[in-house]
């Protein structure tokens, strides 16, 4: 069954075959113009997923997890001192301003509450009253509960004021606009093996060119350092080993993305597969965490797990039917499960994903202990 496993959860996805096998490929040195072509490749494939974005950002491929490219933005963007302005909604905006004060630098929070979207207002306060703010910073589709952050709203107030944007776009390029023209985007960080379909190992930022030949890094780390690492792939050589294997698994993904028809095709494929989800789930009567008629980003939608319904059951019974969905995390834990639509995935799974919920939601009915319950209320 573990050879078959659809995994739902929101990264590492489950890969292509096609994918998987560039894996195995024959080794390389990652000083070899093999892997110098290779690297020059992906560097370019990924500056035209967002075809606009070739003409003013660059791609800089990093070795990591997605967290390694939105700690090597941030650090390396925002000046030593600097101060940046974060859009919090979610456990990923709280990381960013975390990695900001661990660098020694300060972040102004504009909190909302989880379930509600950003608090523009208080964007825009904060870049009224503080000064010498460099930045604001948010998360593009909060993972914590599946809202995609309107930075179209975000990118025009960051555009009157004349201060860039940075964006974790980590669970969002390649599935889900960006406005490269539009959203005043100094850089924006992801990683492979989310909407790009490619295996963990590798990250990137894309960053606009001419801030980075400015220069004056931020950064407070040897290896985090996007100038650094900017600097070598410019003359086509890396400043440290890369993932050679998911080197090649991201190339054959970017190649594949393209062949299919580009993100925007992607998006519309996730999108019908997170409506079909809900959909199903709602003739359930299972309701979605947020205030919605429908998913809010296309790619990762969380649901209330119902009453006396507890989530390590439900994902125990999915995960015997062939599925890994995904818990809550903190607070969230112990009310809400999250369905991501990532990867290989088509909408025979989710059929069959949804008649395996409700086989569980029915046998839970039925079986004694819940009866009894329920009599009792
Ligand atoms: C997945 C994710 C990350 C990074 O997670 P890693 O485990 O470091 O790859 C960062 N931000 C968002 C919004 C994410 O969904």
């Amino acid at each position: 069954m573990t050879e078959s496993l659809k995994l739902l959860n929101p990264g590492p996805v489950t890969l292509t075959a096609r994918v998987r096998a560039a894996m195995t490929r024959p080794d390389l040195c990652h000083r070899e113009p093999e892997f110098e072509a290779l690297q020059f490749e992906i560097r370019d494939g990924l500056t035209r997923v967002y075809p606009e974005a070739a003409a003013t950002h660059t791609a800089v491929l990093l070795t990591g997890s997605g967290t390694s490219a939105v700690e090597t933005m941030v650090g390396s963007l925002v000046p030593r001192s600097g101060r940046a302005v974060v859009a919090v909604n979610g456990f990923y905006g709280e990381r960013i301003a975390a990695m900001l004060e661990l660098q020694g630098k300060t972040a102004l929070h504009a909190r909302s509450p989880f379930d509600r979207p950003i608090d523009l207002n208080a964007v825009a306060r904060l870049l009224g009253e503080e000064q010498g703010v460099t930045h604001v910073i948010a998360v593009h589709h909060e993972t914590t509960t599946g809202r995609l952050n309107d930075l179209a709203a975000l990118g025009a107030l960051c555009r009157e004021r004349r201060v860039p944007l940075l964006v974790d776009a980590v669970s969002s390029f390649g599935g889900e606009p960006i406005e490269f023209a539009d959203w005043n985007l100094e850089a924006v960080a992801s990683v492979a093996n989310k909407c790009l379909h490619g295996a963990p190992g590798v990250a990137f930022v894309l960053a606009r060119k001419d801030r980075l030949a400015e220069g004056a890094s931020g950064a407070t780390s040897l290896y985090l350092d996007l100038f650094r690492h900017d600097a070598e792939q410019q003359k086509r050589s890396t400043a440290f080993t890369q993932a050679v294997p998911a080197c090649q698994a991201l190339s054959e993904a970017l190649r594949e993305l393209n062949e299919g028809g580009g993100w925007r095709a992607r998006h519309r494929h996730y999108r019908a597969l997170s409506e079909r989800v809900f959909r199903g789930l709602a003739a359930l009567g299972v309701q979605p965490l947020l205030d919605i008629e429908e998913p809010s980003s296309s790619v990762l939608t969380s649901y209330r797990l119902p009453a006396g319904c507890a989530y390590p059951p439900l994902h125990d019974a999915l995960k015997r039917a062939g599925f890994v969905i995904y818990a809550g995390q903190g607070a969230l834990a112990a009310t809400i499960f999250r369905i991501a639509v990532m990867g290989d995935l088509s909408m025979a799974d989710i059929e069959r994903l949804l008649g395996a919920i409700e086989h569980h939601l029915v046998a839970r009915e039925m079986s004694p202990h819940v009866a009894g319950a329920t009599a009792a209320t």
